[in-house]
């Protein structure tokens, strides 16, 4: 008995031992109070060896102390572990501490019970022939097992408690453990009361830590999980079906036996249902995913169908299942995304970015058809919308797309660009600009009763390279349109070798103007302004680019190219910078004779002009009256009142203000009153016609009366004839400037000649 118990011991110390190091190491939820449990339990079960193995008094008294001191540990860990398992969160943490304390007190009336001999003594009895000490008992003793059997009886109530009031798929992991440390306790309770040699309970605490061990760290409430998956899978929205390894189904979920019409609980019946519904090929394949399109037109509808089978561990096919998922509403939505991303909320055709795509598609797969890029362009948009209102700027933008899709065909394909301007790929076959033309000339949009012409211009490129980006394509159709002269006759112009010689020059040209001005390759030239007895009053300072390589260039070539990129602001800070130099070295000698500058309406975009010209002649010490001011009447098309500001704030700081090329556009008499102008300078094309013509002699005639009346002067450009000059002089003409007098001539030539 006593080697057979000592084996069984042992083995107990071992396990517990290795359940303990394991939990430690497991770093699991309340692995570290397990491991403490497990171990708890090792101190006892070695005392109890010892009692056994001694047969001596005191080596067994030392197995006595060894157990109950362990048992004292037992109970500290198990009190520690009833709280971690059972997630009890003290709020009367003294209580707890109370409880600790009353061990360490029971650990230390056992150390001093060698001397005062109050807890316990033991006696020999015999067990097979062989002397075992058992204990004697005293009130030390029993106080020691009050305290145990006090915590034993609250964690026992704790787990109760919690046995109880979880969820019944839970409470196993409770009442396990439960009734294990009941039976335990009762056990060691018989024990103690029979006086029976060698204490077998120590086997129910070695079962009680190794329940512990398992419940706490490895067990997983099936139950729970089965009831779990079940319910999940039943409130799914995807139909289920489940089949068994034959194809019989053995189960669908709600879903599912609404998707298939199953009656009752004929789930069997389910594969044929399917079958009518999705045909024959949704059961082909073990396992798929698959897109299912069933329906047309309003009643389409779209299934994602899944099938997985289920092997068992030999690889044979246990069974499958199928999940099938309404997807409409999210193709639907896919749909009006796609739609949305690709077409323009207002024409409903393509936006840019997919044009670009389709176009680039279209041109990738052709064959031997030739296509043409055509962008088309609706001029002065901008006013149609000032001048009515957006949404009939909206109407005008349907109509067109509206025409453009008329005269479109499977093989074209078009979509809006930006604003007012449209892209179109089409054969170049199918293009027929004689019809279009006649479309375009009138080309009216209905506003009630009123109908609005407008201006539509189509700038025409031959694919050449398919590969080419889209975008250049268009770019070039787009710079067909600037070679449009006659802009209400002619709608359609054709990209050419030309233009592109022409995009060539400009690129040539804006990408030096930087290091010209740096090295001074432009110049003034200066053309004299004579008064009305031809004395020399004044200049106008006039660019010329004497290019390295190019040579002469006159500002023909290069002003209107910077003026569309907006680098003619750098030209023009350039040319004031000279003029005020001039000015500065004339200023003893000559300080009455004035310069006149241009200045581009661009410039007003991009620079202050008031304190860029302010801060010049300041610089240069230069009387505001001798730098006169020549802008143009475009400059006042856009924020007039800006501009008409910016010009009364020149005046009141004594420059001069010259309204250059006037009657060359827009230009009325009537406008004139507004115009905060000192000096008119009157348009050369008109003196050229005034020759012969009467009634542009009369109109010139009435300019400058009016321009007198008004307080301004006239002066007239282009004179190139002495009668001119004559009859100009006549009319009251104040100012004049022309061939007649001199061209316009590098400073040293005007310096020598006019000075
Ligand atoms: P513009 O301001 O109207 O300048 C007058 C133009 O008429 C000058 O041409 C001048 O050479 C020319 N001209 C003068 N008298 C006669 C004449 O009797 N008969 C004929 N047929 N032409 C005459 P230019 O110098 O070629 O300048 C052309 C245009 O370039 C200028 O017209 C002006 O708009 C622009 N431009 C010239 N220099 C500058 C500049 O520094 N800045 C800006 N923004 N534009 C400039
Ligand atoms: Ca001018
Ligand atoms: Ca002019």
């Amino acid at each position: 008995m006593r080697d057979m118990f000592s084996v069984i011991f042992v083995v107990m110390i071992i396990a517990l031992a290795v359940c303990s190091i394991i939990a430690y190491r497991s770093h699991k939820i309340n692995s570290i109070s397990v491991a403490l449990l497990t171990g708890a339990f090792i101190p006892p079960v070695i005392g109890n060896l010892i009692i056994i193995r001694s047969g001596e008094k005191e080596l067994s008294l030392l197995g006595e102390y060894i157990y109950f001191i362990g048992m004292d540990i037992v109970m500290f860990a198990l009190l520690n572990f009833a709280f971690e398992y059972c997630n009890i969160n003290m709020k009367r943490r003294w209580v707890k501490h109370i409880v600790y304390l009353l061990i360490i007190g029971d650990i230390a009336q056992f150390i001093v019970n060698p001397v005062t001999g109050h807890a316990f003594d033991n006696e020999a009895i015999e067990v097979d022939g062989f002397p075992y000490y058992r204990l004697v008992p005293y009130l030390g003793q029993s106080l020691h097992r009050i305290l145990d059997y006090g915590i034993l009886a609250a964690v026992i109530i704790i787990f109760l408690i919690k046995t109880l009031k979880t969820s019944r798929f839970y409470s196993e992991r409770y009442y396990a453990i439960l009734i294990t440390m009941i039976v335990a306790a009762l056990w060691q309770t018989v024990y103690i009361f029979s006086r029976t040699p060698i204490d077998r309970s120590m086997m129910g605490f070695g079962a009680f830590g190794m329940l512990v061990f398992y419940f706490a760290l490895y067990y997983r409430p099936m139950k729970l999980l089965d009831r779990m998956l079940a319910g999940i899978a039943s409130e799914m929205s995807e139909s289920l079906f489940f089949f068994e390894a034959n194809g019989r189904c053995i189960w669908a979920n709600a879903a599912g036996v609404q998707l298939a019409g199953i009656e009752g609980e004929d789930f069997e019946g389910a594969p044929l249902l399917l079958k009518d519904r999705f045909g024959e090929e949704y059961q082909f394949q073990e396992e798929y995913i698959s897109n299912f399109v069933i329906g047309t037109g309003d009643d389409i509808k779209y299934y994602l169908l899944e099938k997985h089978s289920l092997w068992d561990e030999k690889k044979r096919l246990a069974g499958s299942f199928l999940s099938i998922r309404d997807n409409t509403d999210d193709q639907q939505r896919l749909k009006r995304k796609m739609f949305n991303s690709t077409h323009d909320s207002l024409t409903g055709l393509y936006t840019r970015e997919y044009l670009y795509e389709r176009i680039h598609e279209v041109l990738s797969a052709r064959q031997s058809t030739e296509y043409f890029i055509i962008y088309i362009d609706v001029r002065n948009f901008k006013i149609i919308n000032d001048i009515f209102s957006n949404e009939f700027g909206d109407r005008a933008l349907q109509n067109i797309a509206e025409w453009i899709k008329s005269w479109m065909s499977d093989e074209c394909v078009f979509g809006r660009l930006v604003g007012a301007s449209f892209g179109v790929c089409i054969p170049v076959e199918e293009f027929e600009p004689a019809v279009i033309e006649e479309k375009l000339s009138p080309f009216v949009i209905e506003n009630g009763t009123l109908g609005y012409h407008i201006l539509i211009h189509l700038g025409v490129y031959k694919v050449v390279d398919p590969d080419m980006e889209v975008s250049l394509m268009l770019d070039r159709a787009n710079l067909a349109l600037s070679t449009i002269k006659d802009e209400y006759k002619t709608h359609i112009a054709y990209y050419n070798d030309e233009i592109r010689s022409k995009v060539l020059w400009d690129q040539h040209i804006s990408a030096q103007l930087h290091s010209a001005i740096a090295e001074r390759q432009l110049k003034p030239y200066l053309q004299p302004i004579v008064d009305r007895n031809g004395s020399i009053v004044g200049a106008e300072a006039l660019v010329r680019w004497i290019h390295p390589t190019d040579g002469f260039l006159s500002p023909g070539v290069f002003i209107p190219v910077f003026e569309k990129n907006g680098m003619i602001v750098e030209v023009d800070k350039y040319m004031w910078r000279c003029a005020c130099e001039i000015l500065a070295s004339w200023k003893e000698k000559h300080g009455d004779i004035f310069i006149s500058v241009n200045i581009s309406p661009k410039d007003f975009y991009f620079v202050n002009v008031v304190e860029e010209i302010k801060k010049l002649t300041a610089e240069y010490g230069v009387s505001p009256s001798q730098l006169r001011i020549e802008i143009t009447e475009t400059v006042m098309m856009t924020e007039a009142e800006v501009r008409m500001k910016t010009l009364n704030e020149f005046r009141k700081m004594g420059y001069i203000v010259e309204m250059d090329d006037f009657g060359s556009g827009y230009s009325s008499l009537n406008m004139l009153k507004d115009m905060p102008v000192d000096v008119l300078k009157i348009d050369m094309k008109f003196l050229s016609k005034s020759k012969d013509d009467g009634k542009a002699h009369i109109i010139l005639q009435n300019i400058i009366n009016l321009s007198e009346d008004l307080g301004i002067d006239s002066l007239t450009e282009g004179v190139e004839t002495e009668s001119q000059f004559k009859t100009l002089n006549e009319m009251g003409c104040k100012l004049f400037q022309g061939y007649y007098f001199a061209k316009p001539m590098p400073l040293e030539d005007f310096e020598d000649k006019c000075l």
